[in-house]
């Protein structure tokens, strides 16, 4: 096969901070401060050392991104988008180097992040430029909150990052964003980026830390509009922080997708399907396919044509381009799936599993003979596990799909348009597919209802989540006595 990706760009690039990466505040990297270690998930190495962010660094992002603003949303909207546009064209120019440290920081195959982490990120920055030229014809009286406190997770660093920025940016807002700490050096290649493509001073400000460094930041005073992907609780956790500091807040949180197989579905199709919802990115996806529920009639046919294609999926490392499926992001991580999984198969759950190598690696797995009220039904699992569960009618399928308290996405397959339509009227979920999977567009809402939380990123009501409404005008005509 092809050789494995060549590394020795991002190497150098490593090498040369090799004392420690410090912030992105106000334009310039900070000088290296007491932190911790990033590791490549794949080999367990160190590959660098990053700064725990202070009260103090994010007091001073904020300073920053507040200086910023004014001249920021000064700018007309057509100047904002060619500093998107710019944006957009220098992670272009530097895609490959970009894959290659998000393959290496986070551990998922360079087959994705080359061709789909980084072109979506640069998609989206060319889509926002679009929205900053012509949110003011558009969007009339609205106006951009101010600064962003934004905090990030490690399954799509860049990605989730660009789903934050570009936004924000092209409404005229100010960012200070924290990467998660198992994954933040993507983060600050991206700033190093903007500062080659002439984003002005203060614009994105980047602070690494851990949790605390994220609530310093979401509790800032200083910051006008809150937006947080990651794990439910921390999302419940913010909102209460938050409660009554009249910030703007939207929530991107977990999931337990629902996959729809109906008798008649193009089952080939469905089987690739299943690849792409939780064997994408080691399922470590907030909208991952997690629960296949299939018709009875077909059921046994998928099972075995499900676990044919299991058995050629290439788990390994992360840099070669044969590679399906890489590493686990960190070793806490592959505990968690492995504990969900053994009070899974003490529940009664079975297993069938392909292969993967030693170290942070978790085999693609299959369960089945799982009852609703077993953890593997009811827990984001949040690795490469996928139940399995039959149906009979349309609305059994409903009543499985809808049981769960995330409503992130869902995903139904089936020949007949008319059922697809019908079914995805009735699945309780942000996103709903027919007949595909995992599809992103910048140009498309995505969010979730009840636990999986609220808010819309991409597409219009991404737009309007970073701009404040007009202030009414006139007062009210006075009430007679
Ligand atoms: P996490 O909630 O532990 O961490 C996410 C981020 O929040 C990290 O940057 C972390 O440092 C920070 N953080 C932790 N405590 C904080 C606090 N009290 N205040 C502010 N920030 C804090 O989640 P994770 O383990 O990094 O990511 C996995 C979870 O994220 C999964 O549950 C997944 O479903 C969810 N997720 C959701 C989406 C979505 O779009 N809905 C996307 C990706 C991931």
């Amino acid at each position: 096969g092809p050789a494995p990706e060549d590394s020795s760009v991002v190497q150098g690039w490593l090498d040369a901070h090799a004392d420690g990466f410090g912030h992105f505040i106000n334009g310039v990297f900070t000088a290296p401060g007491p932190g911790f270690e990033v590791h490549n998930p794949a080999t367990g190495g160190v590959i660098a050392c990053v700064t725990q962010g202070t009260t103090a660094d994010v007091d001073a992002a904020v300073h920053a991104a507040r200086k910023a603003q004014a001249n920021w949303a000064k700018l007309s909207g057509h100047a904002r988008a060619r500093h998107l546009y710019a944006i957009a064209r220098h992670v272009q120019q530097h895609a490959r180097f970009l894959a290659v440290l998000e393959s290496i920081d986070n551990g998922k195959p360079i087959r994705e992040t080359r061709d789909i982490d980084v072109p979506l990120v640069a998609r989206h920055f060319y889509h926002h430029a679009g929205w900053a030229e012509i949110a003011a014809d558009e969007l009339p009286g609205y106006a951009a909150h101010g600064v962003c406190g934004q905090v990030i997770p490690w399954n799509f660093p860049l990605l989730m990052l660009a789903w934050k920025i570009a936004p924000a940016l092209a409404a005229g807002n100010t960012v200070v964003l924290k990467p998660a700490e198992y994954t933040p050096l993507t983060a600050l290649a991206f700033a190093q980026v903007c500062a080659e493509a002439g984003l002005p001073a203060g614009v994105i400000n980047i602070v690494t830390g851990d949790g605390a460094t994220g609530a310093a930041i979401t509790g800032h005073k200083g910051v006008d509009k809150v937006a947080f992907t990651g794990s439910t609780e921390v999302g419940k956790t913010i909102r209460r922080q938050i409660a009554g500091s009249g910030k703007a807040l939207t929530l991107e949180l977990g999931g337990k997708s629902p996959f729809v197989v109906f008798a008649d579905a193009d089952l080939d199709a469905a089987v690739e399907g299943v690849v792409d919802a939780i064997w994408f990115n080691q399922g470590q996806v907030c909208c991952a396919g997690a629960r296949i529920l299939v018709a009875e009639a077909v059921a046994a046919r998928f099972e075995s044509l499900l676990k044919a294609r299991m058995a050629v999926l290439r788990v390994g490392d992360p840099l070669d381009k044969c590679t399906d499926m890489g590493a686990i992001v960190h070793p806490v991580q592959l505990d968690r799936i492995r504990a969900l999984v053994a009070q899974g198969v003490a529940q009664g759950a079975v297993l069938h599993q392909g292969d993967a190598p030693e170290g942070c690696f978790y085999p693609p797995t299959i369960v089945t003979n799982v009852q609703p009220a077993n953890v593997l039904s009811t827990e984001e699992i949040f690795g490469p596990v996928v139940t399995m569960t039959t149906f009979r009618s349309p609305t059994d399928a409903v009543e499985l799909a809808n049981n769960t308290r995330y409503g992130l996405a869902a995903s139904i397959w089936s020949e007949n348009v008319n059922l697809c339509l019908d079914i995805a009227a009735q699945v309780k979920a942000g996103v709903v597919w027919i007949n595909c999977t995992n599809v992103f567009d910048a140009g498309a809402g995505f969010g979730g209802y009840r636990e999986s939380g609220f808010g819309r990123e991409g597409g219009r009501e991404g737009m309007m989540a970073y701009l404040r409404r007009p202030a009414p005008t006139g007062t009210p005509a006075e009430l007679p006595e």
